[in-house]
């Protein structure tokens, strides 16, 4: 079965493991190869038909479809007041001081060059500003990541 879910895969494994049980033994019992078994475990499940994959979801009582269609709960919008300065949300404004950190590549509002009067516009590109994080809607602070959601108020 091919398209499978890796989410299913990974708590699968997680779930063997949990149990005890090699991959050989878990193989044994629901009737395919213990490679078969390993490769599930890496999200490739092509070597596996419906049927054990079925057998092997009613195992461990891990929902084939699992994570793919609950959706994450929205951040709680915290009620407080929205700063004065807002950030820029252009990338590619001199005003975003773009760094990195472990290969990733962020961008660091400074809200004073942005917004130095509390206005609407950036004062550098003209860009609109923003006071909210743009993923969860909280209130900005200094930093280049939202610390209620953890993502970054840039998308670089
Ligand atoms: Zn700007
Ligand atoms: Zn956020």
């Amino acid at each position: 079965m091919t398209n499978l879910n890796p989410d299913f895969c990974r708590k699968i494994r997680e779930a063997r493991r949990a149990a005890k049980i090699s991959q050989g033994e878990l193989a044994a019992e629901v009737g395919c190869n213990q490679s078969a078994i390993s490769m599930f475990e890496q999200g490739d499940g092509t070597k596996l038909n419906d049927d054990v994959i079925a057998k092997l979801s009613k195992k461990f009582g891990i929902d084939i479809s699992t994570g793919t269609s609950a959706p994450q709960p929205a951040p709680a919008r915290p009620i407080a007041a929205l700063p004065r300065s807002g950030f820029c949300p252009n990338p590619n404004c001199p005003s975003n001081q773009r760094y990195e950190v472990e290969g990733r590549s962020l961008a660091r509002p400074d809200r004073s060059a942005a917004d130095p009067v509390g206005g609407r516009f950036c004062a550098v590109c003209g860009e609109v500003l923003e006071r909210r994080c743009p993923n969860c809607g909280s209130p900005v602070h200094d930093g280049a990541i939202c610390s209620f959601c953890g993502e970054p108020y840039v998308m670089v």
